[in-house]
This record gives C-alpha cells, sequence and structure tokens, in this order.
C-alpha cells in the first residue's frame, strides 16, 4: 500500500506524472486529474501566445 500525496488516500500502486516539469507520484485518480490539468495549462497557453502574438505586432 502507498499513500497518494496530492488526495492523501491509501491507492494500491502510485502513478508517475509530469507536471510543471517534475515528476510526482500520485494515485490513478490524482493522475488523471493532472493530466486534464495539464491538457487545459497547455491550451490556454496557447490561446495566450496566440492573444500575445496577436497583439505584439510589429
Ligand atoms: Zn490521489
Amino acid at each position: 500500500m502507498a499513500t497518494c500525496k496530492v488526495c492523501g488516500d491509501e491507492c494500491e500502486a502510485l502513478m508517475s506524472v509530469k507536471q510543471d516539469g517534475k515528476t510526482k507520484k500520485m494515485c490513478e485518480d490524482c493522475a488523471d486529474r493532472a493530466r486534464e490539468a495539464n491538457e487545459i495549462a497547455e491550451a490556454s497557453e496557447s490561446v495566450v501566445q496566440g492573444m500575445m502574438g496577436f497583439k505584439g505586432r510589429r
């Protein structure tokens, strides 16, 4: 048994998920959530970059 450091629940196996360039160990539930958050972060990042590119005309 291992304890997930993200939600504090005990789980059978921890998964390694890369977040903010660091590998974090968490349970499957948290790994799913982290992956979703990563996708959202990436999506909003590209939106911000697109906006900056649009506003930052030279
Ligand atoms: Zn967890």
